[in-house]
Parts: structure tokens; C-alpha cells; sequence
């Protein structure tokens, strides 16, 4: 029995050393070639002084370098820090500061956007390239290319050795969707517990092949795609970002893929390109949603396109996964399914925090071997997010049906309190979302002198049209929900701000329309 990710991957490595992996970009491993390029990696690391403990960034688009770095730093005992590649001065300066890195690994402009942070990381020793920096870069900066720290690591025969189960792995920082993104310590153990329920509940062989396009910065692309892969001794047909067209392609051409992994916006995407283009993807095992709301209306569009009923799950950065649709029985559209194997998620009352019946809206608490172990150096946000019994509080609001699946709500920072009544976002989202004047839409609540919070739509009409009148849309909503729930406000825009997953960042259309100093 494995005691850790890392060791069931080597343990593949070992056993099969020659069975294929990993393709990305006309480059191929196998199982032994990928484990080789790790351990050099690992002694790399090890030669240019890193301590057991310490952090190494990744600030680097999907690669087989990614992977190899990914799992050195784990080899080295390192912890890795995950860093979205879509980042520029302001949240690399939070993060990276906030983790203390030791090293960064990156590419030429990943290079040129830290250069100037210099000042700000004293930490940051040597930056580890995989592409020669075009930008002047401070003298106080080791910069080691990739290759000359695998070539170190090659001339080295030193043993190495395993993590400890309770070791740090990963420090991975949330999406920044609710506001400043932080660190979750999560623990060798976290992520081989939660590798084993997924793998399982999913059915997942060394005979799959996943096409993963999916950023691995990301839990979604990370810790279920590649880990998924690496346990079950699987391959994967890794993209550097997801392209529809090519996706598509692919998905019709190459018979040996039997799974895909995506957002919703992904899925959006890959509809619109069937349509445009005729191209059909092949029957898979395995189509999989999550990270943002799929809806109903897109499962159901995407089933009658290319015959697959997507799985639906729901996870986050500081638990990995944590309920699924059933692989075998019915996925029901609109949830996110029931816990994985050996874990736990119920739904309390926001304020009491007792458990709810079914059918009852509160906080989802989740609870199991997956849980991370506390913010990074945040012990009030951890105390926050605990209660005594170990149930982790996600921040996201849900009730259970009558059948026990799980559907989320909208986040509990989201709930709007309007003249005393509860309103979630997402129930007024998705009547607006129905009205053919709307595009895209935010609810949102914002300060009002009378009720405490008043109900904001912001609305992105269709390309090209005009945007309908603001009453029209009130009354579209007054005819099917509670008086109480329409806009009191309908703002108009070209676009929603969006993180790099596709997240509607709320908080930011909230300082927009508030303004500064209200
Ligand atoms: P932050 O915590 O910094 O505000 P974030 O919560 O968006 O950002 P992530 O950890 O990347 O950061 O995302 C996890 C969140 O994504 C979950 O808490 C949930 O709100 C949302 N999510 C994940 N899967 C689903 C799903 N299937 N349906 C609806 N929401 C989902
Ligand atoms: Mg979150």
C-alpha cells in the first residue's frame, strides 16, 4: 500500500516501467522515462540546497515539464505553490511572498513579470527556466535553466527520500473568486485519500486515456486529472490550454481516449464547435463537469449532441473533490451528487450551524481524510473554518433532495438578506438566464437604506443586440418568483469579470457599482 501519491506513481514506474504516460506536444513518456526526469529533478533541487519544507513555485503553463517539476519538488520534500498562470505583478507579489518561496519555476515571461518583484520576495533564490529569460533579471537571482538542473540531478545517485504521509505537499491558493486568494496546506495524505475515492468512484483503469486540457494550476486539471492518471497507472493527452476545435478533433479522431474532463464554459465551447462544424466526438467512457455550475439545460444540450450524459462533481482547492454524481445510476442534472467514498458532506443552518433535513438550503460542511490542514499561516481563517468535530465549513450553500443528491445553491457570502428575506443569487440568476434578452447575468446584493440589501442583476446582453428594458426583465422575474426576489436594479455591461476559470468574480462588480468610499 502506497503511503502517498508520489510513491504509488513510482511504484508504476517500477513495476512498468514501459508503459506510455504522458504525451504532450510530439514529446512521450513512459511511466520510467517520466519517474527518471523526476528523480533528476528531485537530486537537482537537492544539489542547489533546498531544505526539506521549503516552497518552490510553479508558475508555468501545462508541459511534461510542469509534471516533472510538480512531482521533483515532492521528491526533494518540497512543498509546491501553485500559481495561476493568467497572474500578473500584483498576485504574484501576494502569493509568492505569502508562501516564502525558495525557488520559482517558469518560463521567459513568467521570468520578466518577477523581475521587478525582486525587492518584494526576498525569499526567492533561484528561478528555475524552462525557456531562456528575454527580460534583464536582478544579479541577486540564480537563474538555473531546467535542463543544467536535470543534467545536476542525472550526475547524482544519492538516495532519496519518500514523503511522509503528514508532510506538506502542496500549498494550493484558492481561485480568488470571493476575494484574495489563500494558501491550503494540503498534506501528502490529503491528496492519495482523495485520489483513491475518486479513482474508485469513477471506475478509473490503467486502461483509460484522458484528454486533459484543463490548466494544471488548478485542483480540477491537477489533482483529479493528473493524479487520477498517475494512480491508476493511466495515460493522458496533456494540451497545453484548451482550443474547442482541436479538443474536438481530437475527441472524433483518436480512438484511445475514453475520458474528458472539463468546465462549463468548456463544454459551452465544444457545443458551439459541433454545431458550427459537424465534427462529433466519439463515445467515451467518461465525460466529467465541475468547478463552476453546469446547467441543466447544457447537460441536456450536450446528451442530445453527443450522446453522453455528463458527470457532474463538486470540489474545491482545500478539499479536492468531495461529492460526485454516481458513475452507474442516474446523474441527476442541476447536482452535484453524493460524497465520495469514506467522506462526508451535510448541510447546516447557516446560523444555529445545526444539520438540516433534506430539502432544507444551509452551509454544505464536509468532513473526511481529504481535508486540507488549515490556511497557511492564517490561524484565524482556519479557526473560522473549523468547527470542533473537524467539519470544514466550504462557504457553500446547498440542500439535499429527497433522494439525497446534493445541489448547491450559490456561495453563503452571496446569500442577500433583503427586508429580512433570504434570496439566493442563483435562483434569480438562472430565471433571468431564461429570458432571451440576456446573455449572461450576476445577482448580486448591494447596501440599501431601506432593506438592508437590495437585489442587483447585471446583465450582458446577446452579441450584437440591444439590451432589453430593465422593467421587462424585473417583470420576467416578479411573474416567476417572490416579489421579493427581483431586481430593485438592472445594470447593464459588455462583458462580466471573469477569473481564469471562467468564475464570475462578484466582489469586483460589487466595488464597481458601489464605488469607492460607499
Ligand atoms: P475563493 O475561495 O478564493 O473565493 P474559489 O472558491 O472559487 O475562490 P476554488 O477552490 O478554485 O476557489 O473553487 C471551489 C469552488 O468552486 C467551490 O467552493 C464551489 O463554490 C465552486 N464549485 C466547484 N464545483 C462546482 C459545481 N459542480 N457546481 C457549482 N459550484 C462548484
Ligand atoms: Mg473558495
Amino acid at each position: 500500500m502506497p503511503s502517498s501519491l508520489l510513491e504509488a506513481f513510482l511504484d508504476h514506474a517500477r513495476r512498468t516501467p514501459e508503459r506510455p504516460l504522458l504525451t504532450f506536444e510530439g514529446e512521450a513518456y513512459t511511466y520510467g522515462a517520466l519517474a527518471g526526469r523526476v528523480a533528476d529533478f528531485a537530486r537537482g533541487l537537492r544539489q542547489l540546497g533546498l531544505q526539506r519544507g521549503e516552497r518552490v513555485a510553479l508558475f508555468l503553463e501545462n508541459s511534461a515539464s510542469f509534471a516533472i517539476a510538480y512531482l521533483g519538488v515532492q521528491q526533494a520534500g518540497g512543498v509546491v505553490v501553485l500559481v495561476n498562470t493568467a497572474y500578473r505583478q500584483v498576485e504574484l507579489a501576494h502569493i509568492l511572498s505569502d508562501s516564502e518561496v525558495r525557488a520559482c519555476v517558469t518560463g521567459a515571461s513568467g521570468a520578466a513579470e518577477l523581475a521587478p518583484l525582486r525587492e518584494q520576495l526576498p525569499s526567492l533564490q533561484w528561478l528555475i527556466t524552462v525557456e531562456p529569460p528575454t527580460a534583464a533579471l536582478p544579479a541577486s537571482l540564480t537563474v538555473v535553466p531546467f535542463q543544467d538542473l536535470l543534467a545536476r540531478g542525472a550526475a547524482d545517485s544519492s538516495p532519496l527520500e519518500l514523503p511522509r504521509p503528514e508532510e506538506l505537499a502542496v500549498l494550493g491558493y484558492t481561485s480568488g473568486t470571493t476575494g484574495r486568494s489563500k494558501g491550503a496546506m494540503l498534506l501528502h495524505r490529503n491528496l492519495l485519500a482523495n485520489v483513491r475515492a475518486v479513482t474508485e468512484a469513477w471506475r478509473w483503469t490503467e486502461a483509460d486515456r484522458l484528454l486533459l486540457a484543463l490548466p494544471l494550476f488548478h485542483t480540477h486539471g491537477l489533482m483529479v486529472g493528473l493524479h487520477g492518471t498517475l494512480y491508476t497507472g493511466a495515460s493522458v493527452d496533456l494540451r497545453r490550454k484548451f482550443v474547442a476545435q482541436e479538443a474536438l478533433e481530437a475527441l472524433r479522431d483518436d480512438a484511445s481516449l475514453t475520458m474528458f474532463f472539463g468546465v462549463p464554459t468548456m463544454y459551452g465551447r465544444l457545443l458551439e464547435e459541433t454545431r458550427r462544424t459537424g465534427v462529433k466526438p466519439r463515445r467515451l467512457r467518461l465525460w466529467v463537469s465541475g468547478s463552476a455550475p453546469l446547467s441543466p439545460q447544457l447537460l441536456g444540450d450536450i446528451e442530445a449532441e453527443f450522446g453522453a450524459r455528463i458527470l457532474e462533481r463538486y470540489g474545491m482547492t482545500e478539499t479536492i473533490m468531495n461529492t460526485t454524481n454516481p458513475y452507474d445510476g442516474e446523474r441527476r442534472p442541476g447536482t452535484v451528487g453524493f460524497p465520495y467514498p469514506g467522506q462526508e458532506a451535510r448541510v447546516v443552518d447557516v446560523r444555529t450551524r445545526k444539520p438540516l433535513d433534506r430539502g432544507e438550503t444551509g452551509e454544505i460542511e464536509v468532513r473526511g481524510p481529504h481535508v486540507f490542514a488549515g490556511y497557511w499561516r492564517r490561524p484565524d481563517a482556519t479557526a473560522e473554518s473549523f468547527d470542533p468535530e473537524g467539519w470544514f465549513r466550504t462557504g457553500d450553500l446547498g440542500e439535499y433532495d429527497a433522494d439525497g443528491y446534493l445541489r448547491i445553491t450559490g456561495r453563503a457570502r452571496e446569500l442577500i438578506i433583503s427586508g429580512g428575506f433570504n434570496v439566493y443569487p442563483r435562483e434569480v440568476e438562472e430565471v433571468l438566464a431564461t429570458h432571451p434578452g440576456v446573455a449572461e447575468v450576476a445577482v448580486l446584493g448591494l447596501p440599501d437604506a431601506d432593506f438592508g440589501e437590495q437585489v442587483v442583476a447585471v446583465v450582458v446582453p446577446p452579441a450584437g443586440a440591444p439590451a432589453p428594458d430593465a422593467q421587462v426583465l424585473v417583470d420576467w422575474c416578479k411573474d416567476r418568483l417572490a416579489s421579493f426576489k427581483k431586481p430593485r436594479r438592472v445594470v447593464f455591461v459588455d462583458a462580466l469579470p471573469r477569473n481564469a476559470l471562467g468564475k464570475v468574480q462578484k466582489h469586483l462588480l460589487r466595488d464597481r457599482l458601489v464605488g469607492p468610499g460607499d
